[in-house]
């Protein structure tokens, strides 16, 4: 069989078997589309049954989260562990609660994690998790009554050399610290079970930043090897979570100038730079709505999502030199990529997971765009995590400085392997390419390696 029968019979029998899981489908056609090269170099993948394996969870646990809303009134959500892949260490991956949140959309995360995870070199497997709760609206304690029965469930099957949960939309600061405490309570342990923690009590410092800082050196490092640098450059950046204001931060520090921001209610241009500290009252303290940033800086725009020419996402429609999509999959579509590169934009920074749609990344590497694919550009959250469980484990505490130091030159290896994989691959500079065969291959041969399981 020829390796594109291969692929195709397993992307068919992933359909067949999984019926409805789009953006699952979507993570695994472009991971698997890009292994040609080395399927073709080691036949052994083939004969190992890799990919059939790979695509398939190790273990997905579907549970029932209970609890009480204010009024009384008993809630019920669905919630979602997919354990995909431990064959280089625990499982490893965050949580997130939304309301689309769907078995299919904890795959793709999933699936993503385990390449991702490679990547960084440490010892971490892939997984995640997350519930269609929407945490929107509610009150501090029906959150907490929310995360403590999610916990009650999860707490069974997660562990410290078994699988470690961090946050993802929708679960920060505060919800890891009801769900550690529900752990602690249940079990009486105090175990570093999980990551993003507080940090009085277990967490690293430098975690918060982590996944915008690391996008933000990843775009150092991929300009660099152009002889360019961030210095200077107008950035768009999409979202306004912990992603996008740790972006829009490293960004300053860089010297270049982010100009937008955005929510699920719409975005907000502000050409003299977006106000780091408003943006931070609005969204980490206040947890209000974007548009209150143009009530203290009156000559910002807001543009809510029901005025977005149709089809697009206007955070792509300004004018920038570099993109740095930080809020959801799929936010960036060919229209979006079309108006970027009508309007410069030299590079695209994934620090979202697969926020650009296959016909946007397409057009990017027909058209000259540099590409920088979420499962490198924000793999430094997750590197960070790992340097939070290193943490616990020897009992130690690190200083921002030396996590930082460290999540920097994590992320410039990140790039580095990628970049070399891809030339060892003839396709220099083909991130997208080199980044899933660096990652595949560390795993694949790992799983070869332990047998039949
Ligand atoms: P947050 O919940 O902190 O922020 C998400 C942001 O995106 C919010 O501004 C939110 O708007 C916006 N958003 C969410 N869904 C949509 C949507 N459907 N349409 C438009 N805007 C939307 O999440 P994070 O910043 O942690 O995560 C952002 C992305 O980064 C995700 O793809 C996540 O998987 C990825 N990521 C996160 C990591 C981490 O360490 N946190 C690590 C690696 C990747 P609103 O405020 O209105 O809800």
């Amino acid at each position: 069989m020829s390796v594109q029968s291969y692929i195709d019979k397993v992307m068919k029998s992933t359909m067949q078997s999984t019926p409805g899981q789009t953006e699952f489908y979507q993570a695994v056609e472009e991971v698997l589309g890009t292994l040609e090269p080395i399927l073709l170099a080691e036949p052994k993948y083939d004969n190992y049954n890799i990919l059939e394996r790979i695509v398939i969870p190790e273990r997905q646990i579907l549970f029932r989260v209970v609890w009480m809303d204010d009024a009384g009134k008993i809630q019920t959500n669905i919630g979602y562990r997919v354990q995909f892949n431990s064959a280089i260490g625990p499982y490893k991956g965050g949580l997130r609660f939304h309301p689309s949140v769907n078995l299919g959309i904890i795959k793709f995360l999933g699936f993503e994690q385990i390449f991702k995870n490679s990547l960084t070199g440490l010892s971490i497997g892939g997984g995640k998790g997350g519930s269609n709760f929407d945490p929107k609206g509610k009150s501090d304690g029906e959150i907490m009554r929310f995360c403590q029965s999610f916990m009650i469930e999860l707490s069974k099957h997660i562990g410290e050399t078994r699988d470690v949960p961090a946050g993802d939309i929708g679960v920060g600061g505060r919800e890891i610290g009801y769900m550690f405490g529900e752990y602690k309570r249940l079990t009486g342990n105090f175990e570093g079970i999980l990551t993003g923690k507080g940090v009085n009590w277990g967490g690293s410092l430098t975690r918060t930043e982590a996944t915008g800082f690391g996008s933000v050196y990843f775009a150092e490092n991929v300009l660099n090897k152009q002889d360019d640098s961030l210095k200077g450059k107008i950035a768009t950046v999409s979202g306004s979570g912990n992603v996008a204001i740790y972006t829009i931060q490293k960004l300053y520090d860089m010297g270049a100038t982010p100009v937008t921001c955005s929510d699920s209610r719409g975005m907000i241009y502000d050409k003299n730079g977006i106000d780091l500290d408003s943006l931070k009252l609005i969204k980490e303290i206040n947890r209000q709505s974007i548009d209150e940033y143009c009530l203290i800086h009156k000559h910002a725009t807001y543009l809510p999502v029901h005025s977005y020419p149709e089809g697009t996402n206007a955070v792509w429609a300004v004018p920038c030199d570099v993109a740095f999509p930080s809020a959801t999959q799929n936010e960036l579509n060919l229209e979006d990529i079309k108006n970027l590169h009508k309007n410069g934009c030299k590079l695209v920074c994934e620090g979202a997971n697969m926020p650009s749609t296959p016909e946007a990344i397409d057009y990017m590497q027909a058209n000259g765009i540099m590409y920088a694919p979420g499962k490198a550009a924000n793999a430094g959250g997750v590197a960070t995590s790992q340097l939070e469980m290193s943490q616990n484990a020897s009992m130690q505490k690190w200083t921002f400085a030396e996590v930082d130091d460290k999540l920097r030159s994590i992320m410039k290896s990140i790039f580095d392997l990628s970049y070399d994989t891809s030339k060892e691959f003839e396709d220099e500079g083909n991130l997208m390419k080199g980044a899933n065969i660096a990652g595949f291959r560390k795993v694949a041969d790992s799983m070869i390696d332990q047998g039949a399981v």
